[in-house]
C-alpha cells in the first residue's frame, strides 16, 4: 500500500469510527403510531393550570423563614388545608428544556437532540398540549414555542416576550413573572367582550400554562440564597394567589379547575443547574382542585433525608413523584376511577412496546430475531386479562399493582428494543477498529523492523483470499439487504471486511512475529505487553483524573533507576527524578484561573531571566567557537523581551486593579512580543540546545502575558524535564550499543536531516513514542482539562485587550494550550534526530497508541446524565482521534521551528562548517 493510499483509508476508517457514535449511542427512542387510548369514566375536571417556577428548588418554597413564616403563604396554606404535595424528583440533564419535555410531553427527552442541536423540536413528540381542546400558555420564548410547534392543528397558542426584551428584566428578573401574571390577567378580561374566546374558554379539555422565568433568572445572577431569589418566590406566591382566585371567579367556582405548581429543575448553591445534585432535582410538586386529593393528616412518615422536620412537615403526607409517570396518589376519586387510569397509563405504554417491537421485527430476519422474553405476547394478553377480570370483581388495588408491573415491564421491554442493534454495530465497529490497528503494527513490523524474511508472493493464495474476503463482504451486504437496514449499517458492517483483508494478507508477516514472540523468554513478552496495557490504561484514565498523570511522571521517575541508566549517568539521572516529581505537581493542581497569582508570574519571568543569564554565560565562557555577535545579540534581545513582558504582567494587573484599564503601551508590547516570539527562534543558531533553548525563551515571553497564577512555571518545568530528556535518550541509546554518540552540544538540526540514515525500529522506541504521547496529553492536561472550555479565565488575556471578543479571545487562549505541545514536539523533534529514528515510523506507533486509546473511549460514550458528561464523553472520543493528526501538525511545526534559519540579508554572513 502507498503512503497516499495508507493516509486515505486511514482517514476514512476514522471518519467512519467517528461518526458511528451518533447512530450507535444516540439515536431517538421515540415511537410514533399508537392508537390513543381513553379512560371510560369521565375526567373530575374541565380545565388545568400548570405554573412551572422555572429554577425553583423544593428547600427553597418549602422551608420557613428565620421567623417560622413562609416566604410562600398561599402555597403553604394550599398543601395545609386543600391540596397534596411532595418533592418531585427529576433527572438528569437538569436542564430547562428536558425538565419541561418529561413534564408535559411525559418522556425523558432524549439524547439524539445531541446531534441534531438544540433549538428546534429535534424530534417530533406528542403532548398533553396537543392533546387538550385548547391551550393558552404565557411565558419565555425558549421554551413555549417548543409544544406550540409538535402540535397538530391551531389550538395551542403562545405569549412570549421577546428574546431581546428579555432585558426588561435585567435589573429584576421577577418582572419576567409580573408580565406573565399581568398578561393572563388581561387576556381573561379582554375575553368578556370576546364570545368566541369565551366560549372556547369554557370548553372542556383546557390547558392553561404560566411558565415563570424570573426565579432561575434570579437564582443564576444572584444565587438561591440571595434576597432577589426568596423576594421573586414571594412574588410567584402572590401571583399564584390572583390567578387562581381570578380564575376561580371566571368560572363561578364551578370546582372544576386542577392546579398544579411545580419546577422544571432545581438550581446549586452557587447559581448553576445541568447535573445531579440533590439541588437541582429536588423540586417541589403541590396540586390542588378538581380531582386533586386534600391533606392527608399521618402521625409518622419515613423519608430518608430531614426534610420533613426542617420544613415543619411531619404530619402532612408528603408523595414524591417522578417526573412523567402518573402519581394516582394526589387523585380524589374512585378507586374504580384510579385502577380504570391506571389500566389505560399501562395499555398507553404496552402499545408503544408493542409498535416497537413490531418495527424491530419487521427489519430482522426471524430466526435472528431474539424478542424480550418477559413480555411475550401470551404474557401480555394473560396480564391484560387478568387485570381486566380484577376491575370486574371490584379488586382495584390487585388491578393497580398488576398495572405497575406491566407499566415496568413494558418500559424495560422498549429500552431493550431501542438497544437492540446497540451491541451487534458496537461489535462491528470494533473489529473494524481492531483490524485497522492489526494492520498498523503489521506495516511497521514490515516496513521499520526486520524482523521479517523478504516477503514471498503466492499470487494463487492471495486470489483465492480476495474472493473469500468478497464472497463474505457479499453475505454481509445480502443479510444487511433482507432486513432493510439503513445505509450506514453497511458502512459499519462492510468496513472490517477490507481491513480485515488487508491484515490477512500479511500472514508471513503475521508468522515471523509470532515466532520471534515465541523466541522470546515468556516472562519478557508478557512484561512487555503488561507494561503496554498499563500505560495506554494510565493515558485513558488522565481524561477523567488528572492526577493519573502524577503517577505516570512518579512511574517515570523511576525509569533511570529499574534501567542500567542510573550507574551510566547519575547527575542526569538525578535531574530527570527532580523535574518528573516537579512536573508531577502541577496535574495536582486546581484548575487554572480559579486564584489569581500575580506574583508568582513575576517571580517566573524573573527565574526565567536568571536562567538565561546563567546559559549566556556559561556559553561565553565555554567560547565556542561557532558562536558569533550575531546569535549573542538574538539571545539578548530574547533576554529582553522576557524582561518586558515580566514587567508588563505585572504593570497591567495593577492597573486594572486601580480600574485605570489596560495600558495602550502595554498593549502594544504583547502583541509585538507576540510576533516577535515566532520568529526570534528562526534567527538563532541551529545547535541542539541553543536552538531549543531559544524556541523556549521566545514562547515562554508569550506565555507569561498569557498567565494568571502557577501556570506560568508549567512551561519552565516542562522544557527542563524535556532537556534532560534528550540527554536520557541519548544514554539509552548507547545503553544498546546503537548509536555513536554523537555530541549533543555540538549537533546540528540542520544537517540533520540530509546526513541521517535512519535505523531499524527497536522495542526501546515503543517506550519513547508512548514518553511523547504520554508528555503530549500531560501539556494537554497539566494545568486544566482544556476539554472543557469553561476552564478558562478570561482574565490570562487582559494584556492583549479587555474588551469582550470572543474570537480573539479563543485565539490567544488556543494559543496558551498550544504553546507546551510546541515544546513538547520540539524535544520530540530533537529525540528524533538524535537517536536516528524516522518520524513516519513514529507516527505509525503513535497512531497504535491514540487508536487502542480511542477504543476505549469508544465504549465510554455516555447516552445519558447530564449535558456535561455526555458532551465530556464525546469530547474525549473526537480529541484522541483527532490526536494522531494534531501530532503530525506539532510535528511539522516543530520540524520548521528547529531546522530553520533566517539570514539576516544585509549581513554576509560566513557558514560555520
Ligand atoms: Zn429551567
Ligand atoms: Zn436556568
Amino acid at each position: 500500500m502507498g503512503i497516499p493510499v495508507f493516509v486515505f483509508a486511514g482517514l476514512l476508517v476514522h471518519c467512519v469510527f467517528l461518526a458511528s457514535i451518533f447512530d450507535i449511542y444516540f439515536t431517538s427512542p421515540l415511537v410514533h403510531g399508537m392508537t390513543p387510548q381513553q379512560t371510560p369514566l369521565p375526567p373530575p375536571g374541565k380545565r388545568l393550570v400548570l405554573f412551572v417556577a422555572d429554577g425553583l428548588r423544593a428547600d427553597s418554597l418549602y422551608e420557613l423563614d428565620s421567623n417560622g413564616t413562609s416566604r410562600a403563604p398561599f402555597l403553604r396554606s394550599i398543601l395545609e388545608n386543600t391540596g397534596s404535595w411532595g418533592i418531585s424528583h427529576t433527572r438528569v440533564p437538569t436542564e430547562s428544556r428536558p425538565g419541561h419535555v418529561a413534564l408535559i410531553a411525559g418522556f425523558y427527552e432524549d439524547v439524539s437532540a445531541v446531534a441534531k442541536g438544540w433549538k428546534e423540536n429535534p424530534v417530533e413528540f406528542d403532548s398533553i398540549f396537543n392533546e387538550s381542546k385548547y391551550t393558552w400558555s404565557w411565558g419565555s420564548p425558549d421554551i413555549l414555542p417548543m409544544f406550540a410547534k409538535g402540535a397538530s392543528g391551531d389550538h395551542v397558542y403562545t405569549f412570549c416576550y421577546t428574546a431581546e426584551s428579555e432585558d426588561f428584566g435585567a435589573q429584576d428578573a421577577a418582572k419576567l413573572d409580573t408580565w406573565v401574571f399581568d398578561h393572563v390577567k388581561s387576556f381573561f378580561n379582554s375575553s368578556r367582550s370576546n364570545q368566541t374566546l369565551y366560549s372556547a374558554l369554557n370548553e372542556e379539555k383546557v390547558v392553561l400554562f404560566l411558565h415563570l422565568l424570573g426565579i432561575d433568572t434570579n437564582g443564576h445572577a444572584h444565587r438561591p440564597n440571595s434576597r432577589e431569589y426568596k423576594e421573586n418566590i414571594r412574588k410567584v406566591d402572590e401571583g399564584v394567589k390572583e390567578i387562581a382566585s381570578m380564575l376561580e371567579n371566571f368560572y363561578g367556582n364551578d370546582g372544576k379547575t386542577a392546579f398544579i405548581l411545580t419546577s422544571d429543575h432545581g438550581m446549586t448553591d452557587w447559581g448553576s443547574h445541568g447535573a445531579g445534585h440533590p439541588s437541582e432535582t429536588l423540586t417541589p410538586l403541590i396540586a390542588w382542585g378538581a380531582g386533586v386529593n386534600y391533606p392527608q393528616r399521618v402521625a409518622s412518615q419515613f423519608f430518608e433525608d430531614n426534610f420533613l422536620k426542617e420544613w415543619k412537615l411531619e404530619n402532612l403526607k408528603r408523595l414524591d413523584v417522578n417526573q412523567g409517570t402518573l402519581p394516582l396518589e394526589y387523585l380524589n376519586n374512585s378507586a374504580h376511577f384510579k385502577a380504570e387510569s391506571m389500566f389505560t397509563n399501562a395499555v398507553q405504554i404496552l402499545e408503544q412496546f408493542k409498535v416497537k417491537m413490531t418495527q424491530k421485527k419487521e427489519t430482522t430476519l426471524s430466526f435472528l430475531f431474539t424478542p424480550f422474553k418477559p413480555l411475550s405476547d401470551s404474557e401480555q394478553i394473560n396480564l391484560l386479562k387478568k387485570t381486566r377480570l380484577y376491575i370486574q370483581q371490584e379488586k382495584y388495588d390487585e388491578a393497580v399493582s398488576l398495572c405497575k408491573t406491566l407499566i415496568n415491564l413494558a418500559l424495560e421491554g422498549l429500552s431493550y428494543y431501542h438497544t437492540y442493534d446497540r451491541l451487534f454495530l458496537g461489535l462491528s465497529i470494533a473489529m473494524g477498529f481492531v483490524g485497522w490497528t492489526a494492520y498498523v503494527i503489521l506495516v511497521i513490523i514490515k516496513t521499520h523492523t526486520n524482523l521479517t524474511k523478504a516477503a514471498q508472493s503466492h499470487d494463487k493464495e492471495s486470489t483465492i483470499l480476495l474472493y473469500g474476503f468478497a464472497f463474505v463482504g457479499l453475505i454481509i451486504a445480502f443479510f444487511l439487504l433482507i432486513q432493510t437496514c439503513p445505509w450506514t449499517y453497511y458502512v459499519y458492517c462492510l468496513l472490517p471486511v477490507p481491513v480485515w483483508y488487508a491484515v490477512v494478507k500479511e500472514l508471513h508477516v503475521i508468522q515471523d512475529l509470532a515466532a520471534y514472540l515465541l523466541s522470546l523468554p515468556v516472562g519478557q513478552s508478557m512484561g512487555f505487553l503488561l507494561i503496554c496495557a498499563l500505560g495506554i490504561e494510565i493515558l485513558v484514565f488522565s481524561f477523567f483524573y488528572r492526577s493519573t498523570l502524577t503517577i505516570g511522571l512518579l512511574v517515570f521517575a523511576g525509569w533511570p533507576v529499574i534501567t542500567q541508566l542510573w550507574v551510566q549517568a547519575k547527575t542526569t539521572a538525578l535531574i530527570w527524578i527532580l523535574l518528573c516529581m516537579l512536573l508531577g505537581i502541577f496535574p495536582l493542581m486546581p484548575v487554572v484561573g480559579r486564584e489569581p497569582n500575580i506574583p508568582l508570574v513575576i517571580a517566573t519571568g524573573l527565574l526565567t531571566l536568571l536562567i538565561s543569564c546563567s546559559s549566556l554565560s556559561s556559553l561565553c565562557k565555554s567560547k565556542n567557537k561557532y558562536m558569533n555577535n550575531e546569535d549573542l545579540k538574538v539571545q539578548f534581545y530574547q533576554m529582553l523581551s522576557i524582561a518586558l513582558s515580566t514587567y508588563v504582567v505585572s504593570s497591567t494587573h495593577d492597573s486594572l486593579q486601580n480600574k485605570q484599564g489596560l495600558p495602550v503601551f502595554n498593549q502594544i508590547i504583547s502583541w509585538t512580543t507576540l510576533v516577535s516570539s515566532s520568529v526570534l527562534p528562526l534567527l538563532s543558531p541551529t545547535f541542539l540546545f541553543q536552538r531549543l533553548f531559544s524556541i523556549l525563551l521566545s514562547l515562554m515571553s508569550t506565555y507569561l502575558l498569557l498567565s494568571t497564577g502557577y501556570e506560568a512555571l508549567f512551561p519552565l518545568v516542562l522544557s527542563g524535564l524535556m532537556f534532560v530528556w534528550i540527554n536520557m535518550e541519548q544514554e539509552a541509546l548507547q545503553q544498546y550499543g546503537l548509536s555513536l554518540k554523537p555530541k549533543l552540544a555540538v549537533f546540528n538540526f540542520s544537517y540533520a536531516t540530509d546526513i541521517m540514515q535512519f535505523r531499524q525500529l527497536h522495542l526501546d522506541d515503543v517506550r519513547r513514542s508512548f514518553f511523547f504521547v504520554f508528555f503530549i496529553v500531560t501539556a494537554f492536561f497539566g494545568t486544566g482539562n482544556i476539554a472543557s472550555v469553561n476552564s478558562f479565565d478570561p482574565a490570562s488575556v487582559y494584556c492583549f485587550l479587555t474588551v469582550f471578543s470572543p474570537f480573539m479571545m479563543g485565539g490567544l487562549l488556543v494559543l496558551k494550550v498550544v504553546i507546551p505541545f510546541v515544546l513538547v514536539s520540539c524535544a520530540f523533534e530533537a529525540v528524533q534526530v538524535t537517536t536516528q529514528l524516522s518520524s513516519k515510523s513514529l507516527f505509525l506507533i503513535v497512531l497504535v497508541i491514540s487508536d487502542i486509546m480511542a477504543l476505549h473511549f469508544f465504549f465510554l460514550v455516555k447516552d445519558y446524565g447530564s449535558w456535561l458528561d455526555i458532551g465530556a464523553s464525546i469530547s474525549h472520543y473526537v480529541l484522541v482521534m483527532s490526536l494522531t493528526i494534531f501530532m503530525m501538525l506539532m510535528n511539522g511545526l516543530a520540524q520548521l521551528l528547529t531546522t530553520k534559519k533566517l539570514e539576516l540579508s544585509r549581513k554576509t554572513k560566513h557558514h560555520s562548517t
